[in-house]
């Protein structure tokens, strides 16, 4: 069985004692075992910083996009062997493991893109110089410059892949060298995209390392030109925003916790349109790629009281055709929850929204689930609840089920009612709102953009194109405020400002030109 070792200060190393056996949660088989305990995080932090971090500083935007470029190529000449394993280990049907390794490949090219564009310089201005003096002699000029610490990034369980590359795609632009860790569970893929990554040798030294595992005492050591990148749940958000090195040394912090994310279905969509086509593909699709278990998928859907029962049958008829069981057969559209813990997680979510709702689809979630052995794998099946009171319900504004669930709730068609409704979540990721009618949209987006760091706005003219409210795209913003941790990342150019510090510099008018143009 392979035991998967950390990357740092050049080299691959293994934690010492007792390993922590890593699933395939399909048959509930062991696929591999990870230990990072001894390792020495203080001294890992130090040769990123000491090595990685004025190697990369001296390359230009464009050389740095070249090794992004190289990394996006080595992932995709890759991509059978990292299905394979994010099949084993992460319970990911064919396609949700290409849209996890793909999606890696695509925001690695698309921040090398941004490299090509942006050139052969080192330095950044940010706008205009502005005149500060009496006279146009005397000016300020805005620079971004990379931070000169380590970017340690720890992701969640459910992308590993995407995860991985979408952190350090921006980190590696900006110039800071980074230290990524996946979630212990499903860290095979991560892994492998590691090695590749090393023994194609296109990293500088130090620019990226790699922890398989618990982080040890790695943050008890950062200081205050580090970065600390997070996304994972609010509860170790919030032990993270808490850790003394972080408070005492100003960390810069962001993160990507929970979201209870909302569809709502404009009054204007008719039966049968293109649009309510959209509406039901995408919730379909949020509810059951990957196991529900996206960042951005849809746990709410918002339906006119008039379309409510017709909404239902349509979501019905269609949950019912997705087989659920082993990925590693083909013809199953949706695998297991990623761990025995998540799959007690989401059991509970649901029997606390049966409080709230009820059953439309699923039950509560019981499942035979084939290409399995009787009993095994972490298995729950599509559920789809209803709740009649949404403004009243607190479990269904507040508690994310990280798993292949959503519950409908009426609306009287209002837009106003809509937004009321959707903001009870609290700060979410993504809205959408299927809607061909401009005045409904024009008065819905103002109500909940300030609770989001996307909209998505579902009409026939866009349908045929559109990839879905799930899917994050390198050039829009990925985050939220509120429940969702109040970060933001990719974005395009604004992905790199967590990794930059912005200074302003005054001088004279030709010394600044001089220096930045
Ligand atoms: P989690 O338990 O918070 O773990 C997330 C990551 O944090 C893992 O890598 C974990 O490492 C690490 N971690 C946990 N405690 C830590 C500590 N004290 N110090 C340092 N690292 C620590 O969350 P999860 O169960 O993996 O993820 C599920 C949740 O993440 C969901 O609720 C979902 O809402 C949220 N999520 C958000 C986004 C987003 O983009 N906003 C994306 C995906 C998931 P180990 O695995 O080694 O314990």
């Amino acid at each position: 069985m392979e035991r998967l070792k950390s990357y740092v200060q050049n080299s691959w190393v293994d934690g010492k004692g007792e390993a922590r056996p890593l699933y395939n949660p399909a048959t509930e088989e062991v696929v591999a075992e990870s230990s990072t305990e001894g390792i020495d995080f203080a001294g890992a932090l130090d040769y990123a910083r000491s090595t990685g971090g004025p190697l990369l500083r001296a390359m230009s935007f464009a050389q740095r996009g070249e090794m992004l470029r190289a990394m996006a190529k080595i992932i995709h000449s890759g991509r059978d062997e990292l299905i394979a394993l994010a099949i084993a280990n992460g319970g990911n049907t064919r396609g949700d493991a290409k849209f996890d390794i793909d999606g890696a490949s695509a925001t690695l090219a698309a921040y090398a893109e941004l490299g090509r564009e942006i050139g052969d310089i080192k330095v950044l201005k940010d706008g205009d110089s502005i005149q500060v003096g009496r006279t146009a002699r005397y000016q300020g000029q805005h620079i971004t410059v990379p931070r000169r610490g380590v970017a340690v990034h720890i992701n969640a369980f459910n992308f590993p892949a995407w995860g991985l590359a979408e952190k350090a795609a921006a980190a590696l632009l900006a110039g800071m060298p980074v230290i990524s860790k996946p979630a212990t569970a499903t860290a095979v893929v991560a892994h492998h995209m590691m090695r590749l990554f090393v023994d194609q040798g296109i990293l500088p030294d130090g620019a990226l390392s790699f922890i398989a595992g618990g982080a040890g005492d790695l943050l008890s050591h950062l200081d205050g030109q580090d970065v600390l990148a997070f996304t994972g749940s609010g509860d170790t958000a919030q032990t993270l925003r808490s850790l003394d090195s972080v408070i005492a040394r100003s960390v810069h912090i962001n993160v990507e916790a929970d979201s209870l994310n909302a569809a709502v279905l404009g009054p204007d969509v008719e039966p049968g349109s293109e649009t309510e086509g959209l509406f039901l593909r995408d919730v379909v699709l949020d509810m059951t790629q990957k196991a529900g278990q996206k960042c951005t998928a849809i746990r709410r859907v918002f339906v006119p009281e008039s379309r409510m029962s017709a909404v239902v049958d349509a979501l019905r008829d269609r949950l019912d055709g997705i087989l659920v069981g082993n990925p590693a057969d083909k013809s199953v559209a949706m695998g297991p929850v990623a761990t025995s813990s998540q799959l007690r997680d989401v059991r509970q979510g649901i029997a606390m929204l049966s409080g709230e709702t009820e059953g439309i689809f699923g039950g509560s979630g019981e499942i035979e689930p084939v290409g399995v052995a009787a009993g095994k794998g972490y298995f729950v099946g599509p559920v789809l609840r209803l709740c009649p009171d949404p403004a009243a319900a607190r479990v269904v504004n507040d508690r994310e089920v990280f798993g292949p669930v959503a519950t409908l709730a009426p609306y009287s068609g209002d837009p106003e009612d809509a937004a009321s409704l959707v903001r009870k979540g609290q700060g979410g990721l993504v809205a959408s709102v299927y809607s061909d009618d401009r005045h409904y949209l024009g008065a819905i987006v103002p109500a909940i953009a300030a609770h989001h760091g996307r909209l998505y706005l579902g009409s026939a003219k866009m349908a045929a194109q559109s990839m879905g409210p799930g899917t994050v795209l390198a050039t829009l913003v990925h985050g939220g405020p509120g429940r969702a941790g109040g970060g933001e990342e990719l974005g395009g150019r604004r992905g790199m400002a967590l990794y930059q510090q912005r200074t302003a510099v005054q001088g004279d008018k030709s010394l600044l030109k001089a220096l930045f143009d």
